[in-house]
């Protein structure tokens, strides 16, 4: 979720209409090799076997005992990082600075987590975020999307193709502080050529890592009664 400014962060993020036939072929082709292989897989082994789940559940449980919500979503990101060193020693994602395409589709945010955010960035927050519903409502949709292999869009799918509010020239200007729903977001493909952005936003599946019962023990920790909304309701322009 991160880019250095090159000239394809720079342009638009859907792929141009005088290169989409040959990227559509390249996509088909990608899916059949994948499907063809034990390759995602292999990759979600790895992660599995680099997984420290003593140091995951430490920080889980203290998120469970926190005794305000900003120090229940400090030590879920916590968790959420023993998660991150487990996919980078694996080296089992495509994720890497460079690449800022999920950063223009939808990001669920809980309450709690636009909290957090709003008193790191000190960006304003709305009170009333358009869209919003309870977390309860988003978890069920995610876990009836099938998560593996799904687009990950959900409800919000009109924010395709706008930036987040915190990417700043290709840059997350919230790095430590971003939500849960980008920590949790790694393709585990070889390169990011299935998560570039289609024309009339098309969906393409992105094998994404299969880390939903992550965010259901995070969000119900969270508070599963939570208004929950996209990152560019809770902070937009007009909040
Ligand atoms: S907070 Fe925004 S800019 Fe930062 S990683 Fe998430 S989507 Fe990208």
């Amino acid at each position: 979720m991160l880019c250095d400014q090159t000239s394809a962060c720079m342009n638009s993020v859907f792929v141009s209409d005088t290169r989409l036939e040959a990227h559509l072929e390249q996509v088909h082709a990608r899916w059949q090799a994948l499907r063809a292989s034990i390759d995602l897989q292999a990759r979600s082994g790895r992660v599995q076997a680099e997984m420290d789940p003593d140091a995951f559940d430490r920080m889980m449980t203290a998120a469970s005992r926190a005794k305000s919500g900003g120090q229940r979503v400090l030590w879920l990101h916590r968790a959420a990082d023993v998660v991150a060193g487990a996919v980078s020693r694996a080296k089992a994602s495509a994720c890497t600075k460079g690449c800022d395409h999920c950063c223009h589709i939808p990001v669920t945010v809980s309450r709690a987590e636009a909290v957090h955010l709003a008193a790191v960035s000190g960006k304003r927050m709305a009170t009333a975020p358009a869209h919003a519903v309870r977390v309860s409502q988003e978890l069920e949709q995610l876990q009836g999307d099938g998560y593996l292999e799904g687009t990950g869009r959900g409800r919000w799918e009109h924010h395709i193709g706008e930036a987040c509010p915190f990417l700043s020239h290709g840059e997350c200007t919230v790095w430590a502080a971003r939500p849960l729903a980008c920590r949790y977001h790694y393709s585990i493909d070889k390169d990011n050529l299935l998560c570039q952005l289609l024309p009339d936003k098309q969906a393409v599946e992105v094998p994404q890592l299969n880390v939903l019962a992550f965010t259901a023990m995070s969000w119900r920790i969270l508070g599963l009664n939570q208004e929950a909304a996209d990152i560019r309701d809770w902070f937009s322009d007009e909040a």
